[in-house]
């Protein structure tokens, strides 16, 4: 079983790519659970057609610790398996620790059964606050995969992610897995963030183009994949799959001062005037 994190800067499209990418795993027969990290508890929309699915969270607050495995833990597209950990009110008590308190009871209500190829965490934001790292810190996900664009600010959360994965890292058994390009349409963006992976010790695993069908899927509550079998952008989330099946570069990166990401988007994002 590979237990794989998704990061990424706020709305930079984890929840989307990660969706997309589930779907193409478990149309090709894998078994994956997902595990939503994020207190916006959006990341299995998608798989579950709209669901609303209840929080672990909000789970245990009404129910109380005697709950079921099938309270928390749905089934959704070909059968993937969908959990929503949740969070705090907005503005009290730590995130992170509801994704920790999550992933012990899916363990000992026996969610994590060996026939599964995977799991997929989808975890919010940049790793600042610690809790944020639990997956990592608590050596649950080994393999990290960070979306980014060419945008500033994607890439200076990347970079800081890299700062957290290389302090767990010598720990641990935590490596990054590549970086994955959700595209902003940035000059130079697919040079950009090729330089940028290679820079980290890592590799670009795959450049998911900007399409407004992903939208349009969106509000039809499916992944691409769902909706629109036969697009191109599906399968471009099939090729960003396959590329995660076959992964076989696990580094630990090695992050830059901020001077340097800012030379390298000079560089590159100049480079198309
Ligand atoms: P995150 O989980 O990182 O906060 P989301 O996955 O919720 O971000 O994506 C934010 C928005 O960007 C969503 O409305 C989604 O439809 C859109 N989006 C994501 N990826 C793409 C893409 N490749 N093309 C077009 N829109 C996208
Ligand atoms: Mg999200």
């Amino acid at each position: 079983m590979r237990q794989v994190a998704i990061y990424g800067k706020g709305g930079i499209g984890k929840s989307t790519t990660t969706q997309n990418t589930v779907a193409a795993l478990a149309e090709a027969g894998k078994q994956v659970m997902v595990v939503g990290c994020d207190p916006k508890a959006d990341s299995t929309r998608l798989l579950l057609n709209g669901l609303c699915q209840k929080t672990v969270l909000d789970t245990l607050r009404d129910e109380g610790d005697d709950i079921e495995l099938d309270a928390i833990l749905k089934p959704g597209f070909k059968k993937t398996r969908c959990v929503e950990s949740g969070g705090p009110e907005p503005g009290v008590g730590c995130a992170g620790r509801g994704i920790i308190t999550s992933i012990n009871l899916l363990e000992s209500l026996g969610a994590y059964t060996s026939d599964l190829d995977y799991v997929f965490y989808d975890v919010l934001g940049d790793v600042v606050c610690g809790g944020f790292a639990m997956p990592i810190r608590e050596g649950k996900a080994e393999e990290i995969y960070i979306v980014a664009s060419g945008e500033l600010m994607a890439l200076y959360a990347a970079n800081n992610i890299s700062k957290g994965i290389q302090k767990y890292a010598h720990s641990g058994k935590v490596r990054l897995g590549g970086i994955i390009c959700n595209s902003r349409k940035v000059d130079g963006e697919y040079d950009m963030l090729k330089a940028f992976a290679q820079e980290l010790g890592s590799q670009l695993i795959h450049f998911v183009p900007r399409d407004n069908l992903v939208q349009r899927a969106e509000i039809n509550k499916k992944t691409v994949i769902d909706y629109d079998p036969t697009a191109g952008q599906a399968l471009e989330y099939r090729t960003l799959a396959s590329n995660i099946d076959n992964n076989d570069m696990f580094v630990i990166p090695k992050p830059m001062v901020q001077d340097r990401l800012e030379e390298l988007m000079m560089e590159y994002g100049l480079m198309e005037l």
